[in-house]
């Protein structure tokens, strides 16, 4: 759907079909042309004064301005406490331990606000993180090529975090404030978390707390890039090691040891294709809602020298699960890499214990009028909120993931003033679904 969509926006900009139209094509969603500018409509000057002029694009540019690579959040997170307060938020920063090796790093906070005014812990809860991946890049406002058709979608603003995920934070704030000044009774929360980039520990910090509103939740309004479709869910996750043991010995007498790469390398074969491997035959689960379950060996350790028979290697692997619990996937790969290695003389042991974060796949809900709907490959803060069951979750946000995490971070301002809409939207329907007490929790 996304590339019929993306071939379309490329027919209207008169661009010839390419031989490799996902490559070419990606590019024109998340690049504005690096190419010539033809005769810009804004100057520079006219540019700073739209954001200006504007409380959102502006709340979103100093939001990006601010270096948030997860760990170094504690600016960020003093901004976003100020803001709130400064417009009748009571808010909390809650500590959430700094990471490994980052010890000397001023400290972190989740920043927590609901209104001054209520009385009650919030039934709908908006979130989205304050951290990014690195490196920062700086925030710039610039014109796209004329290729875009209204004035709005010509101004892009770009820089590390500008999409993913301040852009949510931005147009979640806004939603928030906007559905306050109508109807200031709305039970709102915000929760602006750290660390989701790094495994979401600031997410986990905040749902074991009791701030977390648990027993009053009803909505969680999760903020991601999903170019402003409603995503139906996503994949699980599930980490693990593979680790050989073998014998150094001389590379001239290989008898003499025993090798770990030998030894890894079957374990490794098997591993690699478990996800195209029918279930009956020993592989990982498919979904039709999110297709197979994909494994990806990120990196492979091994040996000191060409010379020596290796007594060290191992692998690193993350499983995207389309279906099952993480724990049926574990004994999948465990079965596998067992019958793999069998009679073998090094030892090949699988470690489940190195990656904390395992979670089965994702479903959300999708029952609201308006939107496009979709699945995502990524993993979100969504598992690491602990709320009741029969809570409606959502997940929504401006721009695309895929220039969220690349050098060219950037979305244009129709897209982050849409999001406000959208947000509000699902606010709306949130609270209508209170009002008739349609709320299964
Ligand atoms: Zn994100």
């Amino acid at each position: 759907m996304k590339f019929s969509y993306i071939t379309a926006a490329a027919i209207i900009a008169g661009v010839k079909a390419s031989p490799h139209p996902a490559l070419e094509q990606q590019q024109l969603l998340s690049v504005p042309s690096q190419s010539a500018p033809s005769a810009p409509s804004y100057s520079q000057t006219s540019l700073d004064d739209i954001i200006r002029d504007s409380p959102l694009l502006s709340l979103h540019r100093d939001l990006v301005k601010i270096e948030s690579i997860s760990g170094n959040e504690h600016d960020v997170g003093n901004f976003v406490a100020q803001y709130l307060e400064a417009r009748d938020f009571t808010v909390v920063k809650q500590e959430v331990p700094q990471v490994k090796g980052k010890e000397a790093t001023k400290p972190r906070y989740n920043i927590y606000a609901t209104p001054t005014s209520s009385t009650e812990p919030p039934s709908i809860l908006l979130t989205s993180h304050i951290d990014t991946v690195p490196p920062f890049i700086p925030y710039s406002v610039h014109e796209a090529e004329p290729s875009t058709t209204t004035e709005r979608e010509n101004i892009i603003l770009s820089g590390r975090g500008s999409v993913d995920a301040k852009g949510s934070v931005a147009a979640q704030i806004f939603a928030t404030l906007e559905t306050l000044a109508k109807n200031p009774n709305a039970n709102l929360g915000l929760l602006f978390v750290v660390g989701e980039e790094i495994g979401g520990d600031g997410m986990k910090v905040f749902s074991d707390s009791p701030l977390n509103p648990k027993s009053s939740l009803k909505t969680v309004i999760f903020g991601e890039p999903t170019e402003a479709a409603l995503v139906a869910g996503h994949k699980g996750m599930l980490g693990f090691k593979v680790l050989a043991h073998g014998t150094a010995a001389h590379s001239g007498y290989p008898w003499l040891g025993k090798s770990a790469v030998s030894a890894i390398l079957p374990a490794l074969s098997r591993v690699d294709v478990l996800g195209n491997t029918p279930v009956e035959k020993g592989g990982l689960p498919a979904s039709p809602k999110y297709g197979p379950t994909t494994l990806n060996i990120g990196v492979i350790r091994a040996g000191v020298a060409t010379n020596v028979v290796p007594k060290e290697a191992w692998a690193d692997v993350a499983v995207r699960l389309a279906a099952g619990t993480p724990a049926e996937a574990r004994e999948i790969i465990q079965r596998a890499v067992d019958s793999a290695v069998e009679g073998q003389e090094a030892k090949v042991v699988l470690d489940f214990t190195s990656h904390n974060e395992s979670y089965p796949p994702q479903d959300l809900d999708v029952d609201v009028d308006g939107f496009e709907v979709t699945t995502v490959n990524y993993g979100t803060d969504v598992p690491n909120l602990d709320v009741r069951a029969g809570v409606k979750r959502y997940l929504y946000g401006p721009g695309s993931i895929f220039v969220a995490h690349g050098d060219h971070e950037a979305l244009n301002v129709r897209e982050i003033e849409d999001a406000v809409v959208g947000y509000k939207r699902l606010i709306e329907a949130a609270l209508e679904r209170e009002e008739k007490g349609e709320v299964g929790v």
